[in-house]
């Protein structure tokens, strides 16, 4: 069992997508006794073929795990798996452990902690960074929100995903942290994109021009991953595009409360706004390179 102050063994993971079916499989490869539930059972094959359990809904799996970690789409997403009387809150045992890795509302991770703390249930925000590649090699930033005996809880589920691991306040801490790197991502994917699409105008080869300038003061991680991706006209979702503008609409929102400006934020919304209107919401980020093309459309 793992109730308060023991270690967890029983672990359940809803979302089985381009994240979370690698962090799954971390937990498996870590001895964790994994059990899973997704929107479509099809993607959750893998796992059970790896000694996985299947559940047929939150509600089941909630019944049986001692902490549960969800990395779905949408704050509709969280709020369906968590809250009303089908969700992970209304089913977990006293003591359950909830772990929210999903980029979502810091309001929706208050009010998730208030619903649970009402009913002997821990929970922790944890969205994450580091893209496909951090899920799959198990490098994921991970940036947390809740009470402290929570979190390390939590620790071993998160040593098994993560490299970097940090408690940043209470409820709503995680989710504010991560909109301050999507804000940061926001600025430096246009900063790619721009670059990208100047050394092909000018008939600079792409890849030669990333080999020299990812080693000087131009480096990072979104030059590093999306970069190879724009040279090879790879568009393919390491992170959807419909996603990140979901994520650029909270930070706006949560600025905006704050009565806080954010114009390169603004800028880069409407921009993948624009994409996603051309059709392109299911490409990666990457795909921002189309809108220098003479015809983004075609
Ligand atoms: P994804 O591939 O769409 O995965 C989401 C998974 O959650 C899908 O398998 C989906 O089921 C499942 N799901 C959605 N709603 C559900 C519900 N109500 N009940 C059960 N399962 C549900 O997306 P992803 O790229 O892994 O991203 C997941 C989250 O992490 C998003 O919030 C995203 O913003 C964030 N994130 C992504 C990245 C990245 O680089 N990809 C990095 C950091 C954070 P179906 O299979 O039926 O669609």
């Amino acid at each position: 069992m793992g109730a308060q102050g023991e270690a967890i063994r029983s672990v359940g993971f809803i979302g089985l997508g381009i994240m979370g079916h690698s962090m799954a499989g971390h937990l498996i490869d870590a001895g964790f006794d994994l059990h899973v539930y997704n929107r479509s059972r099809g993607k959750a094959e893998p796992l059970l073929a790896r000694g996985a359990a299947w559940h047929e809904s939150p509600a089941d799996l909630a019944r049986v795990c001692d902490a549960v970690i969800t990395i779905v789409g949408y704050p509709v997403d969280v709020r369906q798996v968590y809250l009303g009387d089908a969700g992970l809150i209304a089913n977990a045992r006293e003591g359950t452990l909830l772990i929210d890795m999903t980029t979502s509302n810091p309001s929706l991770a208050r009010l998730i902690a208030e619903t649970a703390a009402a009913r002997g249930v821990d929970t922790l925000d944890a969205p994450v960074s580091g893209g496909d590649v951090g899920a799959r090699e198990g490098t994921l930033a991970i940036m947390a929100g809740g009470e402290e005996e929570a979190f390390a809880r939590a620790l071993p589920l998160f040593q098994a995903m993560g490299r970097v691991i940090r408690r940043l306040g209470p409820a709503g801490a995680g989710q504010h942290t991560k909109m301050v790197n999507q804000i940061v991502i926001a600025g430096t994917i246009m900063g790619v994109t721009e670059g990208m699409a100047y050394a092909r105008r000018c008939g600079l080869d792409p890849e030669a021009v990333l080999a020299v300038i990812g080693t000087g003061a131009a480096a990072g991680s979104q030059l590093s991953k999306l970069g190879p991706r724009m040279a090879a006209e790879d568009f393919a979702p390491g992170f959807y595009i419909h996603h990140f503008i979901k994520d650029m609409g909270i930070a706006l929102e949560e600025a905006a409360a704050m009565g806080l400006d954010l114009p390169a934020l603004a800028l880069s919304k409407s921009r993948y706004d624009e994409l996603s209107g051309l059709g392109y919401g299911a490409d990666g980020t990457q795909a921002l390179l189309r809108l220098y093309e003479d015809d983004p459309g075609a």
